[in-house]
């Protein structure tokens, strides 16, 4: 009932502006990728004002930063009919097109695509990866209209993989019912090695660009484990199909989710360590999640998009934050991981918050707020200034679960949660969550008010009373650090063709009281020329807390000698283990938070 409504205000709105009339069609093609271009032509017909202004996003969803796209934009050119069309740019981002009387016009553009990454667009004689928020541009006003694309691979290009709708009888040819698709559809065009599964009775697509030492049976067997446990913690599996686009690098890593599709980046020789696996099965399970978390179940202020301007939301700690944490639920619910080694991650993860200085100086709502100009943009100083929200936002997930676990007296979970947010604001509102309504919704479910703990690790920077949280589950958190009096510089550094320089000056430190600045150059220290394991050298190994340490520095050029009183090592090392004399109820919440 609600869908039928809000369509037909979408068709009177339509009908108003006379754009239901309008048709959108781009063709890409490449007459020199070894340059890194592609050729992107695009047809709007239907148009009933005398200009239009077409726009290149200036960033893409998932990636929470001011990009620009348009600054790899050359050779814009409008006609109609093979009459070209005067056009005029207004702003960085926008051509504006006067069509006088024609009702249609054709644009024609390339775009320079050499930047490595899982959200930006790159091409060379190998392949393409068309990241499409910057690749296709759009008419203002008209994000809400379909359109087709045709991709026309280079000589030798065999394939295309997208989460787009091929057109049947067309070869390369999709479509997209609006721009969010679109620019959320990526396309790998070349000549990938493609696996396919099938899982939670969704066909899966695996398209691997770059070659690797992967095992592709393996691969099917244990990706399908990991789509059947995030679809058991919303009950469904919104796509009909799904495409997981693979770039295998000599060292790659990172993943952009998306609708219906995934970008991943690979190490290709690392499929074969163990370990490293399991660090890819991660990426799979991180970005797969997303598919509810943040592409359906959403902030409300991500989507509709603004492409042209930031999108500020307080929420990625849920967005972000709580998808790093199922990472871990689904890796262990799929037997990748062993209770005690959950447990070990979790631990790290936990220990790596509390010794974030920054973690005491910003929230993870401000985090998330100013993903634009910190996350994004970090510098020397991030540590002691910020927290990521990935970092912090996974410990609330781990924290809330526990408190709902305990709360519930061992009957709900997390799970239950996301699931009834998912159901509510996904299905049923068919719009995204405030802040406020995700506090009440765990609230409902837990059967407790969260007031408290939104203040304390939401909106606050209180430290993270981890004992008790575990405790509730039988667990006990011990600092493995505790009692060890180890002398701590606070530096990090770097070598630089021969020269060990200053990186990062840790807050309070012994460095930082020093007056230690980032880029000096060591020396020596104590009259020794410096190593870059400074823990290492005898000189300093030989320390206490207490004692001073000279450090001979060249700074700007000049030598100065700064001496260092040495501070105790502030990090803490946890370790959770399992209490032997749990009680029955603290067992029950064990169970629930931990099930497999
Ligand atoms: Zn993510």
């Amino acid at each position: 009932m609600k869908v039928a409504l809000t369509s037909l205000i979408i068709l009177v709105a339509m009908s108003i502006t006379g754009k239901s009339q309008v048709k959108i069609g781009f063709e890409v093609s490449f007459t020199e990728p070894q340059a890194h271009y592609a050729e992107v032509e695009m047809n709007i017909s239907g148009l009933s004002n005398d200009f239009v202004d077409v726009k290149m996003p200036a960033w893409t969803p998932g990636s929470y930063l001011i990009r620009e796209f348009a600054k790899n934009v050359e050779g814009f050119r409008a006609s109609n009919a093979g009459k070209a069309l005067r056009f005029e740019k207004v702003k960085k981002n926008t051509w504006r097109v006067y069509n006088g009387k024609a009702k249609s016009l054709k644009i024609n553009y390339r775009v320079y695509a050499f930047e490595v990454s899982v959200r930006t667009a790159f091409i060379d004689e190998s392949h393409a990866f068309l990241s499409s928020a910057s690749i296709f541009m759009y008419p203002d006003g008209m994000l809400e209209m379909p359109s087709t694309i045709k991709i026309k691979p280079f000589t030798g290009w065999q394939k295309v993989s997208t989460g787009l709708e091929p057109v049947s009888g067309s070869a390369f040819t999709y479509t997209a019912p609006n721009f969010d698709i679109l620019y959320d559809s990526p396309l790998e065009v070349g000549n990938q090695d493609i696996f396919e599964f099938t899982a939670s009775g969704v066909k899966h697509e695996v398209a691997m660009y770059g070659g690797g030492n992967y095992d592709k049976e393996r691969l099917k067997v244990d990706m399908a484990k990991l789509v059947e446990q995030g679809t058991a913690v919303y009950g469904e599996n919104p796509n009909k199909h799904y495409t997981f686009i693979v770039h295998n690098f000599l060292k790659g890593g990172g993943g952009l989710e998306h609708l219906n599709s995934t970008v991943l980046g690979a190490t290709r020789d690392d499929y074969t360590d163990e370990k490293k696996y399991k660090g890819f099965l991660e990426l799979v399970a991180h970005e797969y999640y997303h598919l509810w978390n943040v592409k359906r179940l959403r902030p409300i202020a991500l989507g509709p998009f603004d492409y042209e301007n930031e999108n500020y939301t307080t929420n990625l700690w849920v967005a972000e934050g709580f998808t790093a944490y199922y990472e871990n639920k689904l890796m262990h619910r799929a037997g990748f991981h062993s209770q005690q080694e959950t447990l070990d991650k979790l631990a790290e993860a936990l220990s790596a918050v509390i010794n974030t200085p920054g973690a005491k100086v910003q929230s993870a709502a401000e985090a998330s707020y100013d993903a634009w100009i910190k996350y994004y943009r970090p510098d020397e100083n991030r540590n002691n200034s910020s927290v990521s929200y990935y970092s912090k936002g996974e410990i609330i997930g781990l924290l809330l679960d526990l408190e709902i676990a305990n709360a519930s007296k061992g009957t709900k979970s997390l799970d239950d949660v996301m699931k009834a947010m998912y159901t509510e604001y996904y299905k049923k509102k068919q719009r995204g969550y405030t802040d406020a309504e995700f506090k009440k919704m765990a609230e409902q479910i837990s059967g407790i008010s969260l007031t408290s703990f939104w203040k304390k690790y939401i909106t606050g920077t209180e430290p993270i009373e981890y004992q008790k949280y575990f405790g509730y589950a039988g667990l006990q958190a011990k600092d493995l650090n505790e009692g060890i009096k180890i002398p701590y510089h606070g530096l990090a550094v770097k070598k630089v063709e021969g020269s060990i320089l200053v990186t990062a000056v840790s807050r309070g430190s012994a460095a930082w009281t020093g007056g230690l600045n980032v880029n000096d150059e060591i020396v020596n220290v104590d009259g020794v020329p410096v190593e870059l394991s400074i823990d290492k050298m005898p000189v300093f190994t030989a320390k206490r807390v207490g004692d001073d340490l000279s450090v001979m520095v060249k700074r700007d050029g000049l030598l100065k000698n700064i001496v260092i009183k040495l501070k105790a090592n502030p990090n803490v090392k946890l370790g959770v283990t399992v209490d032997p004399d749990a009680s029955a109820g603290e067992k029950a919440v064990l169970s629930v938070w931990l099930r497999k």
